[in-house]
């Protein structure tokens, strides 16, 4: 399995570098403070061609998978967690609608997101079934060219700031059960949609996390992904690999800076009675070890999950349940271990490492969440079913 970059991954790495270095971290503290979305790291990816991420190459896009979309969330979030958000679930939702896209929905949504004009995202989540984001409650109704969609989603990332949503349904049919779900894409502005107040989150406060509210609006029947009902299949076949590599790379990026600022904090605090440094301390030293070990077992684990995904690995399953988990637990461990180690300058309100340590936590309740992905990882290793 090749974890490795390719040269056409390793440009793109060098380009996303570029927009970190010179757009993205120097607004970073902003977006945080401000709970602001980062409009200009967005725009800068347009700009670059970088949100074309997943687009299919026959329609202009570079058609890369889930190592690509891994390595550049983490390097986004090593300098703003909620750009690696934002980004990483525009890349969702993109994938999710070439999946099975129709000649129509390449030319209205595909090619301008390849021409770096669109930007979409992924609206699952309702209050009513909460972390089981795979049982919505919203109602599908067929009327002529139109369905009609009624009910609210939360916690959408990119809320009120993308051009169209990927919106979960049960699926139309009078009988459809819980489970029987339909995706379809709904524009921005859609008559009879309301977006509700900002949340304001504990972390990753610039990804304009809302709910949408859908009183009978209507969609053209056009806009369904795949078929009416069929959605169990994009939820394991594509909105899952894709959420939680995204996720794993925007949580290890997390974890990497947590790493980089105990590192930078330990060699360069000196006291003056004696002269040392931190690094000279030797239980620091050997919690340095441990954080550095960490980081390095996590990225292991998601590289190689990534590369079996791309590969279509038939056991990539577990490996790609594990990641977002692990990297999760690793960038909350370590955001905690770098604030004990940067002391009082880190337990500063809103210190860089207290951000981290703020957008780290949003890993254990952003669905699938930590507990629902260690339950389905160890059923499908023991050849259970997941749901
Ligand atoms: C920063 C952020 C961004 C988000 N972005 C999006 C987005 O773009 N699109 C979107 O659709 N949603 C998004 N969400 C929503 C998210 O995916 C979850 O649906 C939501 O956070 C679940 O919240 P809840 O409070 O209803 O959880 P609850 O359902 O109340 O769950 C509470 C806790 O109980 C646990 N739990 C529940 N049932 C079980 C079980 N059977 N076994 C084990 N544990 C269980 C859960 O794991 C969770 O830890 C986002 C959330 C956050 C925090």
């Amino acid at each position: 399995m090749d974890r490795t970059a390719s040269p056409a991954l390793q440009a793109l790495l060098a380009k996303t570098g570029e927009i970190v270095d010179a757009v993205v971290a120097p607004q970073a503290g902003q977006v945080d403070r401000d709970g602001a979305w980062p409009a200009h790291s967005m725009a800068a990816f347009a700009r670059a061609g970088l949100t074309l991420l997943p687009v299919p190459q026959r329609l202009g896009g570079h058609g890369q998978g889930l190592l690509a979309l891994t390595m550049m969330t983490e390097m986004i979030a090593r300098a703003c967690p909620s750009s690696a958000l934002c980004f990483g679930m525009h890349c969702v939702g993109t994938a999710v609608i070439a999946a099975k896209a129709t000649p129509w929905q390449d030319e209205r949504y595909l090619r301008p997101i390849a021409a770096g004009r669109h930007i979409t995202t992924l609206a699952l989540s309702e209050s009513g079934t909460g972390a089981h984001f795979y049982l919505p409650e919203t109602q599908l109704a067929r009327s002529g060219e139109h369905y009609l969609v009624n009910g609210t989603k939360q916690f959408v990332t990119n809320g009120g700031q993308a051009d169209s949503y990927v919106v979960s349904t049960r699926a139309s049919a009078q009988d459809a059960e819980a489970g029987d779900f339909s995706c379809l894409v709904v524009d921005a502005g859609t008559a009879r949609t309301e977006w509700m107040a900002p949340w304001e989150g504990f972390g990753m406060r610039g990804n304009s996390s809302r709910g949408l509210r859908l009183d009978d609006a209507p969609v053209p029947v056009a806009n369904l992904l795949g078929e009416d009902g069929d959605q169990v299949w994009y939820v394991f076949e594509v909105v899952a690999p894709y959420f939680l590599m995204a996720m794993a790379g925007t949580y290890l990026g997390v974890a990497q800076s947590a790493l980089d600022a105990a590192d930078e904090h330990l060699r360069n605090r000196r006291y003056a009675h004696s002269g040392a440094a931190l690094r000279d301390v030797e239980v620091l030293q050997t919690r340095y070890a441990a954080m550095w070990t960490a980081v390095a077992k996590t990225r292991a684990l998601i590289y190689e999950a990534a590369a079996r995904g791309d590969a279509g690995d038939p056991a990539a399953l577990p490996f790609i349940l594990a990641c977002k988990a692990d990297a999760g637990d690793t960038a909350v461990q370590l955001a905690n271990d770098a604030m004990t180690i940067c002391g009082g300058a880190a337990y500063r309100d809103n210190s860089r490492v207290a951000q981290m340590l703020r957008d780290a936590r949003a890993s254990h309740v952003m669905s699938p969440t930590t507990d629902l992905l260690k339950l389905w990882t160890g059923r499908s290793l023991l050849g259970l079913p997941l749901l």
